[in-house]
């Protein structure tokens, strides 16, 4: 059992939880497991604005999966920004040839402007494609995710915080070791 430290982080009476330590929580196996942490940063709501928090969990991992821990999970909308950026870049070099380079396309320039965001998207999804995991892993990110945290409106302690697991075994055990606090309604457990 591992304590989780929070600082000055107030949670609700009977909101605990604690990580199974025998299996690696991405891959799923037991040799040669050691806890590591995990910084999992969330941000919260309250009356007069946001704060936010860095939880830093002790995971399990092997030594294959331990590189992992260290990547935070990228949202769509950040895939989406990231796509943005590099079709900026390619525009920018194209516009940068045309002008200073004087050089005389074989296609015209709005063409290969044109191209560009398709240049772009396409790149960033390729990148994507080639950086995803392979079994047994199920994660090329952190396995352990937060995907909701409850806090009070009035003194800002913690009510719930939900849990996704990219691991189902893991999941499971999770959810075993912590079923009085999930029945409870304080945390809660499911697949990421
Ligand atoms: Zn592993």
């Amino acid at each position: 059992m591992h304590k989780i430290d929070l600082g000055p982080v107030q949670f609700v009476e009977g909101l605990q939880y604690s990580f199974p330590d025998h299996l690696c929580a991405n891959c799923g196996t037991t040799l040669a497991v050691s806890v590591q942490i995990q910084e999992t940063r969330r941000a919260t709501y309250m009356l007069l604005g946001g704060t936010e928090l860095t939880f830093k969990l002790p995971i399990p991992t092997c030594e294959q999966c331990a590189p992992a821990l260290k990547r935070r999970p990228l949202s769509l909308i950040n895939k989406i920004f990231i796509a943005l950026l590099v079709s900026l870049a390619l525009a920018t070099v194209v516009l940068l040839t045309v002008t200073l380079g004087d050089v005389s396309m074989p296609v015209s320039d709005s063409v290969l402007l044109g191209m560009s965001p398709v240049l772009g998207f396409g790149l960033t999804a390729a990148y994507f494609m080639l950086h995803r995991v392979r079994a047994p892993q199920t994660s090329y990110y952190q396995p352990v995710r937060i995907e909701q945290v409850k806090r009070a409106f009035v003194d800002s302690t913690i009510q719930k915080i939900g849990f996704a697991f990219t691991n189902d075994a893991y999941g499971r055990a999770f959810a075993q070791q912590n079923k009085a606090a999930i029945q409870a309604k304080l945390i809660s457990a499911r697949k990421a």
